[in-house]
């Protein structure tokens, strides 16, 4: 179901004593309610509190936040760290295609799960150009081995390190700025040592990243977009 084109998720919840409307980014509209309420009940208060919905969703455009509410396929790119923007345009047709386009891109494809596939294989592209030699930079740089690293589209996950020495970064790194990419970067790094979030794991990044703690509060400011991580 969508309210005003944002994705929303219905969860009943024992101890909720109220239904509550609630934005998360990267998910949607999330209302919890009482187990016990009444589909009938839960409708009339989104009726009520759809004013409240509709100035929410318009603050969050105004902060450029709906891009990671929105199921839709962006019509724009923005790749902070690299100072790049890409317009996107999706036209339907048989054959699947993509266009580079002065600053932009055409994504051609009969629907738009195809046209998502187009634009998720030219993120990966973007993303073994620009993020997998800055990688290479700091592990060469700052002594790290890692045995490979992947790029992927987890819905909540900007990262992943296993025991192996293998690395992954959410293709959602390219959008966000480049110190948070550089707090990511470490953060992984580190588990390459220390496969947990210790003590030590966090004596050991303090060591690279002394203000890692600014950071991970600026990363908290982004999401994963939901339209990336979504199937549809
Ligand atoms: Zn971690």
């Amino acid at each position: 179901m969508e309210i005003l084109g944002i994705p929303c998720f219905f969860k009943a919840h024992a101890q909720a004593k109220h239904i509550r409307i609630r934005f998360i980014l990267s998910e949607g509209i999330v209302i919890t309610y009482p187990k016990k309420v009444s589909d009938e009940k839960i409708r009339t208060s989104i009726c009520k509190q759809k004013d409240m919905i509709a100035n929410k969703i318009t603050t969050l455009a105004e902060k450029g936040q709906l891009f990671y509410l929105e199921k839709k396929l962006p019509q724009m790119l923005e790749f902070k760290a690299f100072n790049t923007k890409k317009e996107i345009s999706y036209q339907y047709a048989l054959k699947s295609n993509l266009f580079a386009v002065n600053e932009g891109l055409i994504i051609r494809a009969e629907n738009e799960q195809e046209q998502q596939k187009i634009l998720k294989k030219w993120l990966l592209t973007y993303a073994q150009e620009q993020l997998l030699p800055l990688c290479k930079q700091y592990a060469e740089k700052y002594n790290f081995s890692f045995e490979k690293i992947r790029f992927g589209t987890q819905k909540r996950c900007w990262g992943t390190c296993t025991s192996k020495g293998s690395v992954s970064f959410n293709l959602a790194v390219l959008f966000i700025p480049f110190t948070c990419i550089e707090y990511l970067i470490f953060h992984e790094f580190c588990h390459l040592e220390h496969c947990n979030h210790s003590d030590k794991f966090y004596t050991l990044l303090e060591a690279y990243l002394p203000d890692y703690k600014a950071r991970e509060k600026e990363l908290k400011k982004y999401s994963i977009p939901a339209w990336l991580s979504s199937n549809s």
